[in-house]
């Protein structure tokens, strides 16, 4: 290794922006190399902008809710809160608006909604009961406080052209990547390129498995499809919530943005049609006011079978990976690139999100 260890980071996602600013804090040379024409254009480009660690338990309607998926979900809810606020002085950072704190889950009852206060108090989450008006469109809800909320990609593309300031080279639309192992490294190829590196990591979301798949390397991740729709907001239009609101129901969330109205996530949907449905019965004299959708968007989210995401060494040395966050991934991107920065730089021992592969 060189004095000053050259990272390559794959993905310029979320994920892999956050583990390239922790890098170069930590002194490192960092290349991230990603297949598009730039920074989070895969699935950190639309999401519902919560910052949610109360949203660490797997939302597979087919995972119950075992010793193991409750573990998951208490470490993951950690990472969360050390991730929001890391986030939270990064989006200062850029200048990023503040917003009032929270989250708000709909549920079917006020007795759904106590059960839940109650559920989500054992794995660390403070919770507490509303129905509003506004902020919960007049039905029964759980508040989040310690949740948050901001605009990922407004977030991953002011991230990128700090990093790229401060001398992380960007390569963008990189083709055929192939990865080889060599000597104790691992080298990386696109049809244009080829670069050593003392350690590489595998932040490419639903990309990773094929990635590291070169090097035969097995990463278990479903890929779980979810939408977006985009709204104007009229000028006059009063009485938005402020915070974003996910129904338990169809697992989206209407988020208000600075510009726009967002419907976005669900559960293997590919399109937001449903949810857009599901919205205008949630909020009738809300869409009453909004036009149709500006922009539609659907992505994958790579989701590992605990549910946890994992920031991790492989079984290939200098080879690490940073994905399956999930639903999670802009309330966690923060506190997974700090965490693997840590252990690649810092040799830091933490088996939390550890991958066996
Ligand atoms: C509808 C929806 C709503 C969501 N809402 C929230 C939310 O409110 N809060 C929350 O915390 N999370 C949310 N999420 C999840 C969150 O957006 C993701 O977890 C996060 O964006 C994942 O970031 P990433 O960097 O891992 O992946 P990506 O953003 O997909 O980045 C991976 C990058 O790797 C590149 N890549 C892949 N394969 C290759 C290859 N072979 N060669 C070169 N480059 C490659 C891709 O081009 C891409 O840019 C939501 C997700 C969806 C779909």
């Amino acid at each position: 290794m060189t004095d000053v260890p050259h990272i390559i980071v794959i993905g310029a996602g979320l994920i892999g922006l956050c583990t390239a600013d922790e890098l170069t804090q930590r002194g490192a040379k960092v290349t991230v190399i990603d297949g598009r024409a730039g920074p989070c254009k895969g699935t950190s480009f639309s999401n519902s902008g919560m910052i949610h660690p109360s949203q660490a338990r797997s939302w597979d309607p087919e995972v119950d809710d075992t010793d193991a998926v409750l573990d998951a979900a208490r470490v993951t809810v950690a990472l969360g809160q050390c991730s929001k606020t890391l986030l939270t002085s990064k989006m200062k950072r850029f200048g990023m608006p503040e917003r009032p704190d929270g989250c708000i889950q709909l549920l079917p009852s006020l007795d759904a909604a106590r059960a839940m206060q109650l559920t989500q108090n054992a794995i660390g989450v403070r919770t507490d009961v509303l129905m509003d008006e506004v902020e919960s469109f007049g039905r029964p809800a759980c508040h989040f406080p310690d949740d948050s909320s901001g605009n990922a990609h407004l977030f991953g593309c002011a991230l990128a052209d700090d990093l790229g300031a401060r001398g992380v080279t960007f390569i963008y639309e990189a083709r055929g990547l192939d990865l080889r192992r060599s000597d104790e490294t691992v080298a990386v190829r696109t049809s244009e390129q080829h670069f050593q590196c003392d350690h590489l990591i595998v932040a490419a979301g639903a990309g990773s498995p094929d990635i590291l798949a070169k090097l035969g390397v097995r990463l278990n991740l479903s890929l779980i499809s979810g939408a977006a729709a985009d709204f104007t907001l009229p000028r006059d239009l009063r009485g938005l919530p402020s915070r974003p609101i996910m129904d338990s129901e169809s697992r989206s969330a209407l988020t208000v943005f600075a510009d726009r109205l967002r419907v976005s996530g669900g559960w293997n949907v590919t399109d937001p049609t449903a949810l857009i449905t599901r919205w205008r019965e949630i909020a009738p004299q809300l869409f009453e006011q909004i036009g149709p959708p500006i922009s539609t968007w659907t992505s994958k989210r790579p989701i590992s079978p605990a549910g946890r995401p994992y920031i991790s060494a492989t079984s290939v040395p200098g080879l690490w990976v940073n994905t399956g966050h999930g639903h999670m991934g802009w309330t966690l991107c923060a506190g997974s690139g700090e965490l693997l920065a840590e252990m690649i730089l810092n040799g830091r021992q933490d088996n939390r999100f550890a991958f066996a592969g």
